[in-house]
Order: structure tokens, then C-alpha cells, then sequence
């Protein structure tokens, strides 16, 4: 009898056991399904922005995925996407506490932050204080010469017209910013560009330019927007050369094939004290494939 009873319940114990067996796939598919219920709003080259848990707020969630030359060279770079979300917190927070308003909000995850939702200026803004890119192709400044003062650039966000660079009279006349806001771009701009200068200056790197995006956020039932700096500030937004060496740590290495493309941004998260020294983990970065 208790013989019977034992091989009864060891029996059904099995099977619940096979039922289990056969519905895990489908429990951590269902898992996995539930987890990308989130609505994307946005799929961009490098991110997604899935809609945020409150009102007013979205998830940014970092891909490895890198493009070049306005999308022509495509690759994905293993851990890429986990370094930017560290590297950009590292940044919005600093530029943060100097009083530069942001969208950023926290860090969720290896790859996710929260952040403000905005209205984004249709601009890209690029300081330069080195000649590097597009400023000494287009005007034959020669590669590493030190401009006479940082330069703030606009370009025209379209991707189908390549980003074209854009003057004051575009932007005013086509309304893509008030002139107000127009002069709070350059400001703003000019500000990071000095705190930045000097925090990569620390750390023996050269800030040679970068680029930003600014959104128009609403706060409340407010008609009049702040603007908050936005998206990204990472490798793959600014031009970062070794102040001894004059290596390039940052996106140019995937554009000119140079290789090392995750070690360096790596190189610059380990500078800048977001991840430990060489041979170490901590329980942030296993940039590698981390999820
Ligand atoms: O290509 P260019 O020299 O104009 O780039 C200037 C800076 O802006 C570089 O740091 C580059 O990485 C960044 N940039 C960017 N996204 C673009 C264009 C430029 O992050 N679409």
C-alpha cells in the first residue's frame, strides 16, 4: 500500500515533471515574448526606444549594432551597446550635475535607460576643436590641426539627404528651432564641450568633437518646453584621441577598419572609471555578449 502510494505520487511526480520539461520552452519563449511586449516608438540605427513605464517616459535600449557612411557599412559589435549605455550615463550624469539639463533618468540594465520623452530637434550639433570628418574633407583642413576656437555645426537630421550641414537662415526659416532656442543650442553645446574637454582631458583624452541631439520636453501641462540634451554621448557620437599616442579610441576605428572597435570604447570606459582595470570584471561589464 504505502509501496503503491509512493510509486503514485513518484509517477505523477514524473509527469508533472515531463509536463514541466515540455512547457519550459514555451514559459521562457512566453518570458521573452512578454518582455518585447514593450512598444517600440522608435528603432534607430544603434537604439530603440520602447514607450516608458509612466507617462512622459521611454526606455532607450543600447544595440551592438554599428553603421557608417549613413548606414552603407553595417556590422554588429559584440558589447558595443552595453559600453555606450555606461559611457552615456557616465556622461548625462556629470553634465548633469554641472546643471546641463538632460533626458536622462536611470540606467535600467546592461543595455536599457530611462529617459525623459521628448520632442527631438530635427539638428545634429557638432563642436569641434580638432580638424577631423567632414570639416577637412570639406574645407581641406588638414587632420589634427587645433582650430582657432571650438566650432559648433548643424546638420539637418535625414537620413535619405545624408544629414546635410545646415546655417542659421535654414533653421530660422524652415522653423527647425526658435531663435531663442537656436542660441541656447550653441550655449548648451559649447558648455558640454568645455566640461567634457576636461573630464576626457583627466583621463589623457582628447576631445577632438562630438555630436549632440536636443529635445523639446513639456513638463506637466507646460505649453513652454525646456530643452534637454538628448540621445546619446558615447564613442560612437564623438572623436576621442589618445592625448600620447594620438590613438583613436572611439567610431573612426570601425569607419577606417582599423579593428579593436568594443576594446577601445572599452579602453575609454575603463579610463573614465566606469569599468575596472584590464584582467578585472566587476558585475557590470562583461562587455562581451552581456545582455
Ligand atoms: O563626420 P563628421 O566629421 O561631420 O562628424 C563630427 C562628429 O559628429 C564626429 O564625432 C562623429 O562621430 C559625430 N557624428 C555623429 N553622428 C552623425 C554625424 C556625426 O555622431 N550622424
Amino acid at each position: 500500500m504505502f509501496i503503491g502510494a509512493t510509486w503514485r505520487n513518484s509517477r505523477e511526480q514524473l509527469g508533472t515533471l515531463a509536463i514541466l520539461t515540455r512547457l519550459l520552452p514555451y514559459i521562457t519563449h512566453e518570458r521573452a515574448r512578454r518582455m518585447s511586449k514593450k512598444r517600440v516608438v522608435y528603432e534607430g540605427k544603434a537604439k530603440i526606444l520602447y514607450e516608458g513605464p509612466e507617462p512622459g517616459t521611454l526606455i532607450q535600449y543600447f544595440k551592438d549594432d554599428a553603421t557608417a557612411f549613413n548606414a552603407q557599412k553595417k556590422a554588429v559589435l559584440d558589447g558595443k551597446g552595453v559600453l555606450n549605455n555606461r559611457i552615456s550615463e557616465f556622461m548625462m550624469t556629470r553634465l548633469g550635475a554641472v546643471g546641463i539639463p538632460t533626458h536622462f533618468i536611470r540606467r535600467l540594465n546592461m543595455r536599457e535607460q530611462l529617459i525623459k520623452k521628448v520632442e527631438i530637434i530635427p539638428l545634429e550639433v557638432v563642436v569641434r576643436n580638432i580638424a577631423a570628418g567632414t570639416l577637412s574633407t570639406r574645407l581641406g583642413i588638414e587632420e589634427g590641426q587645433v582650430l582657432p576656437r571650438p566650432m559648433v555645426e548643424f546638420y539637418f537630421k535625414d537620413d535619405a539627404l545624408g544629414d546635410p550641414l545646415v546655417t542659421e537662415e535654414h533653421i530660422a526659416a524652415f522653423g527647425w528651432a526658435g531663435p531663442q532656442e537656436y542660441d541656447d543650442l550653441i550655449s548648451l553645446a559649447l558648455r558640454v564641450n568645455d566640461f567634457m574637454s576636461g573630464l576626457f582631458a583627466a583621463v589623457g583624452i582628447r576631445l577632438v568633437d562630438f555630436k549632440l541631439e536636443f529635445g523639446r520636453y513639456f513638463e506637466g501641462d507646460s505649453e513652454i518646453p525646456r530643452i534637454l540634451l538628448a540621445d546619446e554621448i558615447s564613442p560612437d557620437s564623438c572623436r576621442l584621441w589618445d592625448f600620447e599616442t594620438g590613438e583613436k579610441l572611439d567610431k573612426d576605428r570601425f569607419r577606417r577598419d582599423l579593428g579593436g572597435v568594443t576594446e577601445a570604447y572599452a579602453e575609454v570606459a575603463r579610463r573614465l572609471g566606469i569599468i575596472k582595470e584590464s584582467g578585472e570584471t566587476d558585475n557590470v561589464v562583461s562587455f562581451t555578449g552581456g545582455k
